[in-house]
């Protein structure tokens, strides 16, 4: 029997997941069907609920339906309901689990820097979706400093506060970016509409992460220039695909997880 999975988000026609799990099914030799579902947000509870009739196992969320699929599930997992954010909907049952797999994803990825997370001194520009499930990660895995840095100072105060009062060890601020280990780009600056764009005039940081994929970003750019280590998006792309994958299915352990996600971004590559 083939299991099906699927996507649901505006828009997703650009989305590189149904080539992911068509790599990861061919890999695992695993009998998948997974198609992406364009829905606009009226739709979403109905889609989600014909979806888990039809026998899906499971599905992905993307924008712009992250924090409402939160509220629509029938249980979080606790990752999902301290993001506030859910990418991962697993069925079962008749009812429907939420996970979030990007702060997971973010860490693995992470790991490809050689950067151990604890103790860590990183600046996060974005206040948005993407820049709390790194905060999140980095909290959870005992960083020292975490600074927001968005073009609404009052939305980053907001996320460093309510972070700052979910992990004791981390010291979560908000500002001006300023020298740290890492930086990390959690806008969509980079991305097709602002290609050259980055969010920092210079880069002062030791290593550059960049959640958005598919090119050399002006941010990846600035910090090679400036000698830094950088991560592009694609390999947390993968990692949390495949840690959605763990959730509908089972754990895939780290040497496989991590050689399965190295094949996955070299064929996208
Ligand atoms: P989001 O919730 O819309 O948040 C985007 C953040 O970037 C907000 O703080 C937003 O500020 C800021 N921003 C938007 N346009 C900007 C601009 N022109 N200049 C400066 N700041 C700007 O989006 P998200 O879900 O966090 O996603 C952010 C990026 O991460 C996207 O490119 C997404 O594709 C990428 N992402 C990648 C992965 C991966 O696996 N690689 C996973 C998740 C997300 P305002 O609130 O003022 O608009």
């Amino acid at each position: 029997m083939s299991l099906r999975l699927g996507l649901v988000g505006w828009p997703v026609g650009h989305s590189l997941s149904p080539r992911i799990f068509d790599l990861l099914a061919e890999r695992l030799k695993v009998k998948l069907s997974y198609c992406a579902i364009a829905v606009t947000a009226g739709e979403l509870a109905g889609e989600l609920a014909s979806l888990a009739e039809d026998g899906y196992a499971g599905v992905n969320v993307t924008i712009p339906h992250k924090q409402a699929a939160a509220r629509l599930v029938d249980a979080l997992t606790p990752e999902a309901e301290r993001i506030g954010a859910v990418n991962t909907v697993r069925f079962s049952g008749g009812k429907s689990k939420g996970h979030n797999t990007d702060a997971a994803g973010f860490l693995d990825a992470l790991g490809l820097l050689e950067i151990g997370p604890k103790g860590l001194d990183a600046v996060v520009f974005g206040a948005g979706g993407a820049a709390r499930a790194v905060g999140w990660a980095l909290g959870k895995a005992r960083a020292r400093k975490v600074r927001f840095s968005a073009r609404r100072p009052a939305e980053a105060a907001k996320l460093a506060r309510e972070l700052g009062a979910m992990f004791e060890e981390t010291a979560f601020s908000a500002g001006e970016s300023r020298p740290a280990g890492l930086w990390v780009n959690a806008t969509p600056l980079g991305m097709d509409g602002f290609p050259d764009e980055s969010p920092a005039e210079k880069f002062a940081g030791c290593a550059a992460f960049d959640l958005v994929y598919g090119r050399e970003t002006a941010f990846l750019k600035q910090a090679r220039a400036a000698g830094a280590r950088t991560q592009g998006g694609f390999a947390m792309l993968v990692f949390q695909a495949l840690r959605g994958w763990e959730f509908w299915t089972k754990p895939l352990g780290e040497a496989r997880r991590l050689r399965l996600a190295s094949e996955i971004v070299k064929e996208l590559r």
